[in-house]
């Protein structure tokens, strides 16, 4: 190829185009012609660009970079990609969950903290969040969840009180709320919020002992935060703030890092730890189990094209390598199963041969063969077992999967209840013990404007008894303040909002 054929433009079948700005034309003033290959092309390939964005997860960007381990983890996990002294390439993407595409980085949300390690091993998937918990513990119930954070069916419009009375009818999602109504419900950038898996995890070690487990990812850029303020003036001057941030500061070269913990919780302390510990709205306190130091994450390097490397990039729990399996937590056993399936459904059957997805340290050598857009050529034999040559499972190495004891009645129950499982006490210890007099007052406010945005008994009433079983005093602030501000409105306003207040304050 000549130096002069390489600045050509060409059709996508390299052949040379005739012009960028002019069509086929019979005449000058004359009509298209349906010969223009080049014209028809450059239009049906535009009407084609989009591809369905994800549901939910819609608004995020990410970047690419590595993680080091720094410590000796070894005697908890076999896995190549936490042995000490590796260094792993990874991709990142980061952000909000229930926005469509263009919808403001700002609004508050928790925040998509989704990591894919290139790992000798295969790819090794990690699908958190900036928050350790989660709304709702059964994925019965997720759906229902997103919908009620989504768009309303008659208006298209989101709607607080649709929000407010899914919550109230799932207390479960006391913590979770509680902590997106807090200052970490909007972090400053995604440079300055943590990651955590929230999901525990297995993790096997050389031997074969098991352990479970959870992971944290703090900034190292330090945490930082918007108020509801800031964030709805930055919503409006600048809707992609946090894209815009992470792309810059690659740019130039300020890379963010963040450095990964681990809590170790040793097998057997599962049956009776204190809380169930697959539970996913809740934690496990420093205290039981402390931060253990793995390595640092760093992201150096944006994407060139974002379409190719970020939105198609697909991220599923499933991936998992030897060392890491699941846990008894029903959210991650549905997700294990439904993020792959979004990925086919969203970006097509053979969306891990995409260069982002495909592994990088290894090679794939399964018997997945033909389908829509298959572009690595597959070779005899396409069935196993065979006598051919074809790959075999290494069964003496990998025969074990993570496994633990599981039997009982087939049932649709609520998980077995542990000593101090309840809806509202981790929120409370949240409240009370980690935030201060300011960030509770923040806190009033942000969920006092929230519900002010269009939240009518009976779900307000709800909405103060909820906050009334967190904690009794903020619940009566909350309340306060929001009947203040509705009385500033309209003086009439409380008693058709609140009527259950109205014939209390008559019954007094
Ligand atoms: P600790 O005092 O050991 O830890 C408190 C945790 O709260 C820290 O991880 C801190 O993160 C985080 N935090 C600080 N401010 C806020 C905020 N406004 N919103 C959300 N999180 C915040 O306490 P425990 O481990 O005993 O847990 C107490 C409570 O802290 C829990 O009920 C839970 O709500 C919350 N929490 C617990 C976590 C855990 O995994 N144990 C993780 C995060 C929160 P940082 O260190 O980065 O500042």
């Amino acid at each position: 190829m000549t130096e002069l054929d390489r600045h050509s433009t060409t059709t996508d079948a390299g052949i040379p185009a005739e012009s960028d700005e002019h069509s086929l034309t019979a005449g000058a003033d004359g009509p298209i012609l349906l010969q223009d290959a080049y014209l028809i092309e450059q239009m049906a390939q535009f009407n084609r660009e989009r591809i369905p964005e994800r549901q939910p997860h819609a608004k995020g960007s990410g970047a690419f970079g590595r993680f080091e381990v720094t410590a000796d983890v070894s005697r908890y996990t076999k896995a190549a990609v936490f042995q000490p002294g590796t260094t792993t390439e990874l991709v990142a993407r980061f952000s909000t969950v229930a926005g469509e595409r263009g919808s403001p980085d700002t609004w508050r949300d928790p925040r998509g903290f989704a990591l894919k390690f290139y790992t000798t091993e295969g790819n090794y998937d990690m699908v958190g969040n900036d928050t350790p918990v989660f709304f709702v513990k059964d994925p019965m119930k997720f759906q229902h969840f997103i919908r009620s954070q989504k768009r309303r069916a008659d208006n298209n419009l989101r709607d607080h009180d649709m929000q407010w009375d899914f919550w109230t009818l799932s207390p479960e999602s006391a913590h979770q709320v509680t902590w997106l109504m807090g200052d970490r419900g909007i972090p400053r950038t995604w440079r300055h919020m943590n990651g955590y898996t929230s999901h525990t995890y297995m993790w096997i070690n050389r031997e074969g002992e098991r352990f479970w487990v959870k992971y944290t990812f703090k900034t190292d850029q330090g945490i930082e935060f918007f108020t509801q303020h800031e964030a709805d003036q930055m919503a409006a001057a600048d809707t992609d703030y946090h894209t815009r941030d992470l792309f810059e500061h690659i740019r130039d070269g300020e890379y963010p890092s963040w450095t990964m913990y681990v809590q170790i919780m040793p097998y057997e302390d599962a049956a009776t730890y204190r809380f169930n510990p697959f539970d996913l709205t809740k934690v496990w306190p420093h205290g039981d189990y402390p931060l253990i130091e793995v390595g640092r994450m760093t992201l150096d390097r944006n994407p060139s094209d974002n379409h190719a490397e970020i939105e198609q990039a697909a991220f599923q729990p499933n991936n998992l390598v030897p060392g890491i399996g699941p846990s008894p937590d029903r959210m991650l056993l549905a997700r294990l199963f439904s993020y792959a399936d979004a990925h086919r459904a969203r970006v097509g059957t053979n969306y891990q041969q995409l260069p982002v997805n495909a592994p990088r340290a290894t090679e794939a050598h399964s018997y997945s063969k033909d389908g829509a857009m298959r572009f690595s050529p597959v070779s005899d034999p396409v069935y196993a077992p065979n006598s051919k040559g074809g790959p075999a499972a290494d069964v003496a190495r990998h025969g074990s999967p993570p496994s633990w004891q599981a039997d009982g009645e087939i049932t649709r129950t609520a998980y077995v209840a542990h000593p101090e499982d309840d809806d509202w006490g981790q929120a409370r210890t949240l409240v009370r013990e980690v935030m201060d007099e300011a960030a509770r007052e923040r806190l009033v406010d942000n969920v006092a404007g929230h519900l002010l945005n269009g939240v009518t008994a009976p779900v307000l009433d709800r909405a103060f008894a909820y906050w009334r079983a967190i904690d009794p005093e903020i619940g009566d602030r909350i309340q306060v303040t929001v009947e203040a501000k509705q009385q500033e409105k309209d003086p009439k306003a409380d008693e058709q909002a609140n009527p259950a207040r109205r014939s209390m304050q008559s019954k007094a």
